[in-house]
């Protein structure tokens, strides 16, 4: 489907981009792929309460890369997907006695109007699960050649264990979160309890697709696995560059994506795994069950300035858990309209040391917060002694790295 429409990024000239260093969730602090590509598969919403601001705090991370990227010449590719076939939608859709493509249909339009508001590069392929499923039946069939693949009451189901060898914790630890994230660890009759389902046959009441491993629908792991592969297909291992989410994807999602490929390619999935942290409300976990989810498009209608979420958003590093609060918003307000005080006048303090400091930030891990508190040096500073003509510089560059257009 359509992504949302595109939006100029300014070049930057003369500034050093070294190469961007994150910390993966395995490696470590590392240095992401140097060269002239780049691809990025990020897993998309399930439509069903977007746009909170978790979901807004990843999108905005990998934004922040992607723009990254961009300066630093390279082609980027960058695939998302959306989730509009799941568990969760069609309890949810059940629950308010609506059609389910009806429910996902207008949390799709919401998610999309939010990250335009929110200044968010739209993806080049933006995949709806319920338009791929030739391809991800394609995938199936490859994977089921490679003899990992089994079957069970009419469910398909990948067969885990020749890959657990990295497995970051115990099986016990890992059935647990298995069974919080929508696995079936208890299921009788499987040959490993992690075992992830690749395609679920029909149940009754629910919406189903023919295919050659019966009427059903594809598990979760799978369909990103199959979309990131076709849309950014190539011969090279690991087939993409980066694949990320929030901290809650890292098992069993993102392990499972890497295990199935390795069976149905033989080549790694992802170069990279990148995880951002969850954000929580006046000190609570926000989650569905709590009810406590804030909603950037309830921000946005009460006129709150979308800049002012995105500082907000920034000004916490992205891969702490950390807090999201009005103070919080009402301080990014305020220092939006410092910033845009101090880029309306003709003099201001010289930009060229300004911008080489932020881009050295974003380098190191996406530092934003480091970076905002260079920008409001700045603007204290080309309040007091402002004495060349640069703010148009400024202006571009934190546009083009930030996405902060103020
Ligand atoms: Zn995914």
């Amino acid at each position: 489907m359509n992504s949302w429409p595109k939006f100029y990024l300014p070049p930057l000239e003369g500034y050093q981009f070294p190469d961007l260093k994150i910390i993966d969730s395995s490696k470590g602090l590392t240095g992401l792929k140097s060269g002239s590509t780049f691809s990025m598969y990020v897993c998309g919403i399930t439509p069903y309460d977007a746009t909170h601001l978790g979901h807004a705090a990843t999108y905005l991370a990998f934004d922040l890369i992607n723009r990254y990227q961009v300066q630093s010449s390279k082609s980027v590719s960058f695939v998302e997907n959306i989730t509009d076939i799941d568990d969760p939608l069609l309890e949810r859709a059940k629950r308010d006695g609506k059609e389910w493509q009806q429910l996902a249909d207008s949390q799709i339009d919401l998610f999309t109007s939010d990250m335009s508001a929110l200044r968010i590069l739209p993806p080049d392929h933006f995949i709806k699960v319920t338009d791929s499923f030739d391809l991800i039946e394609k995938f199936m069939m490859r994977l089921n050649e490679s003899g990992y693949l089994y079957i069970l009451d009419g469910d398909y189901y990948f067969s885990v264990t020749d890959f657990l060898t990295d497995l970051p914790m115990s099986i016990e630890q890992a059935s647990e979160i298995f069974a919080e994230r929508g696995g079936d660890p208890q299921r009788a009759g499987k040959k490993h309890p992690l075992d992830p389902v690749i395609w679920l046959s029909n149940r009754e009441g629910e919406p189903g697709w023919s295919s050659s491993f019966g009427f059903g629908r594809p598990g979760w792991h799978v369909e990103c696995t199959a979309i990131a592969c076709h849309f950014i297909e190539n011969e090279s291992d690991p087939i993409i560059d980066l694949q990320g989410g929030g901290s809650d994807l890292i098992f069993p999602h993102h392990y499972m994506c890497a295990q199935i490929v390795r069976a149905a390619y033989g080549r790694n999935f992802a170069g990279n795994y990148v995880h951002t942290g969850m954000i929580g409300l006046d000190g609570e976990k926000m989650s569905k069950s709590k009810g406590n989810l804030v909603f950037v498009s309830e921000l946005i209608n009460k006129g709150i300035d979308p800049m002012a979420i995105r500082w907000a958003l920034l000004s916490g590093h992205y891969q702490s858990d950390r807090q999201w609060s009005s103070e919080l918003l009402n301080f990014a307000s305020l220092n939006v309209e410092k910033v845009r005080t101090a880029l309306s006048r003709t003099e201001v303090a010289a930009s060229n040391d300004l911008i080489q400091s932020i881009i050295l930030d974003l380098a190191n891990n996406l530092d934003t917060p480091s970076s905002l508190d260079r920008l409001l040096s700045w603007a204290d500073k080309s309040e007091k002694e402002g004495n060349v003509n640069q703010s148009g510089e400024v202006s571009r560059a934190i546009d083009a790295l930030l996405g902060l257009t103020l």
